[in-house]
């Protein structure tokens, strides 16, 4: 019929626009490269802010005492106390808490927010059990894992330069954020010095560096997506500090804002950044990232409703709210094995409130998962190897016997089997089988917060 036809003529246009050919994925990673080198050389010199992270030496294993972690970069937030027992005992013992983030707070003031995470931290710390105090008359310490875009003063301080993923609180852009925590943390009464300021994908590289000696760089995909990785000092010449003895530094990419013209962009994406909180920001995240998938489907299924009358004459109202449809409840369709499709015919009730679809609809709206989330891991294989490439590990090395581990976390990573294996085996296609051998993707899970704490404790004041 005509209706099928129109359907069957907007997926296929999609279809071709999102395809990511090796072709394409090698000038995307090229591009990606290109955009590192700028973004070293200087400050403002590329749309990738390449942000010196102070992380000048990983740990090594000896990291002794107890430390906390503070994890905000997206729908919640976790609180972790660490027991290190350096070289022979790593990591004695661990705990944590998940708090999630009430909406009102992601853009609401900066006292609501950090009062919130505070008072959650006080409770936290007032469960210490035996054996688990700090030495006596020792202040504790704390590493801030805090994943948007900072402009790092020191190890322990930096200056928000903007919010990303939906957070949106003006009066702490441009403001120290240790400053803003440390102040809400007086307020409720905890005495806990922040000695370590950290993105959480360089948490992410510090916690997967301590169980292995191999991790030379790490990509987050969750809420949003980053990369971070160890790079020559003498390699940035936007650094004017001295030269570290290590002669290391770890980068905090903030990859999420690269932007090339050979990125595959259709209308949708095109609408979604138009009408997000931050335009013309983050593009490339906004292709990749859980906070963005379900909403380009829930953009093509629009059109579908509108241009094609695909779920009847009306389209559904719940179809046309922002961000109804989330990244979870994509990939449960997107991972529906069942014959007749239920997971799928469940979710359109529930999320859209849609029902009485047929099989052949159901099976477009797998299809419509499978190209968006293809394309955003096919673009984050892309983009690792953008780093491997910069780092010169892309080729083998006669006589070397090399290998490059990349620890990767993210809810989005975890949770998203399709996303996950299809972007392992876009890297695998795109190194060939004999550098792929070198080559290691490594789920690191929550390195971020240990990695945080074990920066804490590298960092400490009593050093
Ligand atoms: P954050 O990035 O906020 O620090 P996580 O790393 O836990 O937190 O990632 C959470 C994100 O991962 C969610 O916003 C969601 O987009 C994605 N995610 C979580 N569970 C799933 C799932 N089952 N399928 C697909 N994506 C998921
Ligand atoms: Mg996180």
């Amino acid at each position: 019929s005509n209706k099928w036809a129109k359907v069957m003529s907007i997926v296929k246009e999609l279809d071709d626009k999102c395809s990511t050919p090796l072709g394409k994925l090698r000038q995307v990673a090229d591009a990606m490269a290109v955009e590192m080198h700028a973004g070293l050389a200087s400050e403002g010199g590329s749309k990738l802010k390449m942000l010196i992270s102070y992380v000048d030496n990983l740990p090594t294993g000896d990291e002794n005492g107890l430390f906390y972690a503070l994890d905000l970069g997206g729908t919640n937030f976790r609180v972790l106390r660490v027991k290190l027992g350096g070289k022979e005992k790593g990591v004695v013992q661990q705990e944590f808490e998940e708090v999630s983030i009430p909406p009102e707070l992601i853009d609401g003031t900066s006292e609501q927010l950090f009062d919130y995470i505070a008072e959650a931290l006080a409770k936290f710390v007032a469960t210490e059990s035996e054996g688990l105090h700090p030495e006596p008359n020792k202040q504790r310490e704390l590493g801030f894992t805090f994943s948007f875009p900072v402009k790092q003063t020191s190890i322990a301080s930096g200056t928000l330069i903007r919010w990303t993923k939906g957070f949106n609180i003006e009066d702490v852009v441009g403001e120290d954020v240790v400053a803003h925590l440390s102040k809400a943390m007086q307020r409720k009464g905890i005495d806990m010095r922040v000695t370590a300021l950290v993105n959480d994908t360089v948490g992410t590289l510090a916690g997967g560096r301590f169980y292995n000696k191999d991790v030379i760089a790490a990509v987050i995909l969750g809420t949003g997506t980053n990369g971070a990785y160890v790079e020559r000092a003498s390699a940035i010449p936007k650094w004017h500090g001295p030269l570290p003895k290590s002669g290391e530094m770890v980068i905090n990419m903030e990859w999420g804002n690269f932007r090339s013209s050979h990125l595959p962009l259709t209308e949708y994406d095109i609408a979604l950044d138009e009408e997000s909180l931050n335009p013309g920001e983050q593009i490339y995240e906004k292709m990749i990232s859980g906070l963005y998938l379900g909403e380009v489907v829930r953009r093509v299924l629009c059109k579908l409703a509108e241009e094609a009358s695909f779920f009847g004459d009306t389209a559904p109202s719940k179809l046309k709210t922002p961000f109804v449809l989330s990244t979870p409840a994509m990939s449960a369709m997107h991972h529906d094995t069942s014959p007749d499709l239920k997971d799928v015919a469940s979710k359109l009730k529930d999320v859209f409130g849609i029902s009485n679809t047929s099989l052949k609809t159901r099976k477009v709206i797998v299809d419509i998962c499978d190209i968006i989330a293809s394309r955003g891991a096919c673009l984050s294989a892309a983009g690792i190897l953008g780093i491997l490439k910069k780092l010169g590990r892309d080729t083998l090395k006669t006589g070397e016997n090399q290998k490059s581990v990349i620890a990767l976390d993210g809810g989005l990573f975890e949770h998203y089997t399709k996303f996950r294996d299809c972007m392992e085996d876009a890297l695998k296609e795109l190194l060939g089988d004999e550098v792929s051998e070198t080559i290691v993707i490594e789920h690191s899970n929550d390195g971020s917060g240990i990695g945080a704490a074990l920066l804490a404790a590298s960092h400490s004041q009593y050093l």
